[in-house]
């Protein structure tokens, strides 16, 4: 993520300062401060009926090409159980129903800086995907045969929903 270097109110070029504890830009003319907050995403931990996992493999960067577990970026005024379901059915066609949450993490990729993932359990009853643009391909796999996924977020989900399941 590149550092503004003028204001977006008044235009004026930002300089640096001790803000709140934190090194931070901010505008000398208007006082503006550039405060970095993470962006939310909802990631899905989808099961079909026979408790195979959909994972899908991503066809834009971050993580261009890799495997990964479907999910997006939250909207404004979205319940993010609302978004996690509506990245699902948007990149694959899925309609799921949440099942419960596994967790909520932070992740940082140098595309977008610090994100807020919230992670969900997901159920669907038909496993027919038609996959969209953002996907070069997608399926559901039982456990031993998941291609391999090299996010480290993502495999940290994945523990996770697997430590719930075995708690059950
Ligand atoms: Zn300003």
């Amino acid at each position: 993520m590149r550092p503004y270097s003028f204001c977006p109110l008044c235009s004026t070029r930002l300089d640096n300062a001790m803000i709140d504890g934190r090194d931070r830009m901010f505008c000398p003319a208007c006082s503006w401060v550039h405060y970095i907050n993470p962006l939310p995403v909802a990631v899905a931990y989808t099961l079909n009926k026979n408790s195979e996992l959909l994972v899908i493999r991503r066809a834009h960067e971050p993580a261009l090409n890799e495997w990964a577990l479907p999910g997006g970026f939250l909207e404004a005024g979205e319940e993010p159980h609302e978004g996690c379901l509506r990245e699902l059915m948007e990149e694959t066609s899925l309609t799921g129903t949440i099942d419960q949450m596994i967790g909520i993490y932070h992740h940082e990729v140098e595309l977008y800086g610090s994100l807020l993932v919230v992670a969900y359990r997901v159920m669907v009853n038909d496993d027919a995907i038609t996959i969209n643009h953002e996907l070069f391909d997608a399926g559901f796999f039982a456990s031993h045969r998941i291609p391999e996924i090299r996010i480290p977020l993502h495999q940290q989900i994945i523990r996770d929903a697997s430590v719930l399941e075995s708690g059950r």
